[in-house]
């Protein structure tokens, strides 16, 4: 089950996350992109924490995820960022009015989530970007299997593969074996949106 509030918190500490990770994620992005990924969340999501922190509780499900996909399509910029703002933009319309989601209406709204991304991206499941993490996230959470275990799982497996689509695909085969930046960020976003399922 996910609240209203679980949701705020879980977006409050993938901030924390992804300020841990920035050099991380740039580092990786300079390997096989631009080198601005950790800049590009990092941006982004600061500015959600300050409005999160600004705004205290939320209506509704629907009424944060707008609020969040509105700043991150501001803040974020690059390739990542109508992506990422997309994903909220479509948990809007999934979680309008709802103050709690569970079970398959849950895992629906991260299909919502997933296909709202591939559209905007123009990309698919195993291009090794940000679809290669939120796709093997929503089927688990459909099946109801070990949420953690699939993110990890997912991470591992896009590392393997060559970039087909976006900034690194223009390195080809150097890209095998070296992780994805949008999708290490995307896990540890879904990682703590796990946390605060249990
Ligand atoms: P940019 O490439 O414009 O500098 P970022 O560095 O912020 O943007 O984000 C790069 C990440 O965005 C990649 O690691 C990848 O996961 C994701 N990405 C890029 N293009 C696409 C796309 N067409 N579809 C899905 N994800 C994409
Ligand atoms: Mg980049
Ligand atoms: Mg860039």
């Amino acid at each position: 089950k996910l609240t209203t509030e679980q949701f705020r918190e879980s977006l409050l500490k993938a901030a924390a996350q992804i300020e841990a990770h920035k050099d991380e994620l740039t580092d990786l992005d300079r390997e096989i992109g631009d080198g601005d990924h950790g800049i590009n969340m990092s941006r982004g999501f600061q500015a959600v924490q300050k409005e999160l922190e600004a705004h205290g509780e939320y209506e509704d499900l629907g009424d944060l995820s707008k609020q969040v996909g509105m700043t991150l399509i501001k803040t974020v910029g690059g390739a990542s960022g109508p992506l990422y703002g997309t994903a909220f933009v479509k948990f809007a319309g999934a979680f309008k009015g709802k103050k709690e989601v569970e079970g398959q209406e849950l895992a629906q709204a991260f299909v919502e989530a997933t296909e709202g991304i591939k559209m905007r991206g123009k990309s698919e499941f195993g291009q090794k970007t940000m679809v290669d993490i939120w796709t093997p996230f929503h089927e688990a959470l459909s099946k109801e299997a070990d949420l953690n275990a699939a993110l990890e799982q997912a991470l591992r497996d896009t590392k393997e593969r060559v970039a087909t689509k976006g900034r690194a695909s223009y390195f080809g085969d150097a890209t095998v074996g070296v992780q994805d930046p949008g999708s290490l960020s995307s896990a540890l976003l879904l990682q703590e949106i796990v946390e605060v399922l249990h």
